[in-house]
């Protein structure tokens, strides 16, 4: 994400923060002040039902592990109101006789297990469901929640809103870190990747769009059908739905990876540029991190407010407003580095937010770099000299997309970099992608690997400039 840091600098940023205070000025709904559902318990309820992360004890649930959702949503952005039904297919880690879900807005109606309708309590932010039969490690299980609900993007503990946001033309979610559970209940939690199937029907005339190939379209009556298959584990806060007036542009991209973008029917010629820059910075990365970690990628321009940038797995978001005046090349290199750096591999926990963020920072600051702008090393050591307190490596939630995970991480990499080498630090990174493609990984993984690579124990440096709350003010020569 590049809402909370650089572009929160600029006006564009600051636009969106303000904008995020209170209600968003581009919702033409009124949005109700209160939750239709209970609200919220403090979140260090032990009841919470969480999978232990220190950052958002509430998120994620415990004894299950999530294969594939089947989201099934019908939306139409004048009512702004949601008919769900989600589909999902899940291995129980532990015996239990009931699981939990996450689920903080969401209006459920019904839920059935394994084709017997069930029992469950909608007990914010958790979803409790009784399952029909005990349930032991290894059982296989299908769980349908039906649920409707009015969406309205909602308060996250870093200090920003997030969830569902209707738009000028339509609707997009932004989901990190905890917006999916806002409208759809789901393990919302960056340790349990799965694959996805979305089935958006939309008013005819327009477009319904989310991750992965576009599997089918069809007209039923007066409403149309999108179908979109992602078969690449993905985790929850990289979910991306959009709907309004969008054109989808296909493409070939390097050594013939499929591209396919959308963008407002309206936008097609001015946002061709911006479709131009995906094939040279594909190629640019994969020397340095290794092949483009997914089967296509894609740029989706959406009417949100400005300062909007997510790396929604396989196809990046961006807001039309940050493209009125050229390309944004810091924009599009940093969502297309994330593709590697926290979508195929992806953080175990909240808290190791700058395997995300530093990566596709160091990342923005290489390509600019290759393109004749500020050189890595003097951006590196500007960064390093506006490194305030705070460690890198354990921010608070309301810390997580402030500096020291995006400049000051950086600071990090580019230290590891001349501590280790360019060998070393480049062989790294593209271990870091090859091996644990899929998976959700700690910083502590990232050290071992580190250590492994540069055949040298470097926990003294790690303490150093991740972990230690004042940091060196000089790279390592
Ligand atoms: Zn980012």
């Amino acid at each position: 994400m590049l809402c909370g840091l650089a572009a929160c600098s600029t006006d564009a940023g600051v636009t969106a923060r303000r904008s995020e205070a209170g209600v968003d000025p581009t919702d033409s709904q009124p949005v109700p002040t209160q939750p239709t559902t209970p609200q919220t318990a403090p979140i260090d309820d032990p009841n919470r039902d969480g999978v232990g992360d220190v950052l958002f004890p509430e998120l994620g649930n415990p004894g299950i592990d999530v294969t594939h959702y089947g989201v099934a949503i019908a939306y139409d952005p004048a009512t702004d109101v949601i008919d769900g039904a989600v589909t999902i297919d899940l291995e129980l880690t532990e015996d239990r006789d009931a699981i939990t879900l996450d689920a903080q807005g969401p209006e459920v109606t019904e839920v059935v297990v394994n084709g017997t309708t069930t029992t469950f309590l909608m007990d914010d932010p958790e979803l409790r469901i009784d399952l029909p039969d005990k349930g032991r490690s290894g059982d296989s299980l299908q769980v349908v929640v039906r649920y409707g609900l009015h969406p309205y993007p909602q308060p996250s503990a870093i200090g920003m809103n997030n969830g569902w946001y209707n738009s000028p033309g339509g609707s997009y979610v932004l989901n990190e870190p905890d917006g999916a559970r806002t409208w759809l209940p789901c393990n919302d939690h960056p340790s349990d990747k799965a694959a996805y199937t979305f089935t958006i029907t939309v008013p005819a005339g327009l477009t319904a769009v989310a991750n992965g190939a576009l599997g089918d379209h069809r007209t039923e009556g007066d409403h149309e059908v999108w179908v979109w298959e992602e078969t690449q584990p993905m985790a929850t806060y990289l979910i991306q739905v959009l709907t309004g007036d969008y054109e989808v542009v296909e493409g070939t991209g390097p050594h013939g990876l499929e591209l396919l973008s959308v963008v407002l029917r309206s936008d097609l010629a001015a946002m061709q540029p911006a479709l131009d820059t995906m094939s040279p910075q594909i190629e640019f990365f994969e020397q340095f991190f290794g092949p483009y970690p997914f089967d296509r990628y894609g740029i989706a321009m959406t009417d949100s407010f400005g300062g909007l940038a997510m790396e929604t797995q396989g196809r990046s978001l961006f807001s039309r407003d940050d493209f009125g005046f050229g390309v944004q090349q810091m924009l599009l290199s940093h969502e297309l580095a994330h593709q590697w750096f926290g979508d195929a591999v992806t953080p175990a926990r909240w808290q190791d937010i700058w395997l995300n963020e530093a990566f596709a920072t160091y990342g923005h600051m290489m390509w600019l770099e290759h393109i004749g702008e500020q050189t890595v090393g003097a951006a590196a050591a500007e960064a390093l000299m506006f490194r305030s307190f705070g460690a890198t490596g354990t921010p608070g939630a309301a810390e997580m997309f402030g500096y020291n995970s995006y400049e000051g991480g950086a600071v990090v990499l580019h230290a590891l970099r001349l501590q280790i080498g360019d060998d070393a630090f480049f062989t790294l990174l593209q271990r870091w992608v090859a091996e644990n493609n899929g998976a959700s990984r700690t910083t502590q993984d990232f050290i071992a690997l580190a250590e492994d690579v540069a055949g040298e124990r470097l926990s003294a440096f790690f303490d150093e400039w991740l972990f230690a709350g004042r940091t060196p003010t000089q790279f390592p020569r």
